[in-house]
């Protein structure tokens, strides 16, 4: 059979592969612990439910503009007001199936096959393989410190004269750190001065703890949206925990949402338009739901970071934002039980039933990223299983669901 080699080439997504191995260890009835998962638990907003219910009420559920409904992009003209400080017209906006989209289309705009784009590690794992599909190269920026954030002048080291973009996504997924302002300022200003696209994926940007604040680059700019290199994505799906909605949308200059929206209308032609009514009610409706959804996750944090404490020789940056963790296991992957993170996250699917995902995946082999998305009670399973199967000073002893289980192989 012969394919595209690019295709072909792309591997599977490997969080969208693991929540499905999960999914099938559950339908087994297998009591598994899922700390890989990427979407917070609670239900949808009400006034979601509602709009989107109205919709489809209608029975007049058609194709909408490809870049998103007037109603949308009014509430997203707010919505970048309020919590941007930035005025910008409907005709700044796409809304696309998911922030996922967003990214592939604006990579796809605004990149040519020579063209590279800047990465910084620890990455969300689509980035790199979005480059490479639309033939673009990925430049990845790893910090030499080994930390999670890297100095300015090593990303101003890789800019050359094919960079195009870089991607900058503070909060971080997997870090769970916020980027400081300092280090935004500066990457703001070298993307004007060199003609640079700074994409910020700002998908986690009001799940901040104790008071952080993910300041957003446009802060840095004189620039207006016509005329800034800055392109703004976001989404319903972590704030809101719509994830399953699959609406996203991108902000950019009119003359680069144009072109995005030549290629959404020749790919998707438009996102469903009851999909849309839902983002719509999510951004209207009362926000103290994002509140109180940052503030359980805050609280599973300190959870996470109490629970591995207890957990000797796992070193863990305490995150600011999101709902993911990336503590270094590296202690754990030179051992018969595994050699780096890929076998240690199979190790602990095997034995304990736990779901974690490689750091490998995040360019940060050595560490797992753990999502604390979850309920308390699984997140403190979670990791007493992880303890048992890994930790020789753990009980050897352990119920999962109904069986004892004993640890012999330490
Ligand atoms: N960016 C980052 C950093 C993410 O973690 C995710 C989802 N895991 C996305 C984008 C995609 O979001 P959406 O579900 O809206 O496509």
């Amino acid at each position: 059979m012969s394919l595209s080699q690019v295709a072909s080439s792309i591997p599977a997504s490997p969080t969208i592969a693991l929540n499905e191995e999960a999914r099938l260890l559950r339908e087994k009835g297998e009591p598994v612990i899922h700390l890989g998962i990427g979407e917070p638990k609670n239900k949808t907003p009400i006034t979601a439910i509602l709009s989107s219910a109205a919709m489809l009420g209608s029975g007049d559920v058609k194709y909408v503009p490809t870049d998103g409904t007037p109603s949308l992009k009014k509430a997203i003209v707010r919505y970048s007001e309020e919590n941007y400080d930035r005025v910008i017209a409907p005709q700044n906006i796409i809304v696309s199936d998911g922030a996922k989209q967003s990214l592939f289309n604006i990579l796809f705009t605004l990149c040519n096959p020579q063209d590279e784009v800047i990465v910084i590690a620890p990455y969300w794992v689509s980035y790199p393989e979005m480059i490479r599909m639309i033939g673009a190269t990925p430049v990845i920026v790893t910090p030499e410190d080994g930390s999670f954030v890297p100095c300015f002048e090593e990303i101003e080291r890789v800019v050359g004269s094919y960079t195009k973009a870089i991607i900058v996504n503070s909060p971080n997924n997997p870090s769970g750190l916020v980027y400081p302002e300092d280090l935004i300022s500066k990457i703001v200003d070298l993307c004007e001065r060199k003609g640079i696209y700074m994409i910020c994926d700002d998908i986690y940007h009001k799940l901040v703890f104790d008071g952080k604040v993910a300041v957003p680059a446009c802060k840095y700019t004189q620039k207006d949206v016509e005329n800034s290199k800055i392109i703004l994505v976001n989404g319903v799906a972590k704030l809101y925990g719509m994830t399953g909605f699959r609406v996203g949308w991108a902000i950019a200059p009119k003359k680069l949402v144009a072109i995005m929206t030549n290629v959404q209308s020749q790919t998707t032609t438009c996102v469903s338009p009851v999909m849309q009514a839902a983002a719509e009610g999510a951004l209207t409706g009362m926000q103290s739901i994002v509140e109180s959804l940052r503030l359980s996750i805050q609280n599973n944090r300190d959870v996470l970071m109490q629970e591995l404490h207890s957990f000797t020789d796992v070193h863990c940056v305490k995150p600011q934002g999101t709902f993911y963790a990336l503590p270094d296991f590296k202690a754990y992957c030179r051992n018969s039980v595994a050699k780096n993170s890929v076998e240690l996250c199979q190790f602990l699917l095997k034995k304990a039933l736990v779901v974690t995902v490689p750091g490998k995946e995040f360019g940060m082999e050595g560490h797992l990223r753990l999502s604390y998305a979850g309920t308390v009670k699984e997140l403190m399973e979670g990791i007493e299983r992880m303890k048992w199967a890994l930790d020789p000073n753990a009980p050897s002893e352990i119920y999962i669901g109904d069986r004892k289980l004993l640890r012999d192989w330490l």
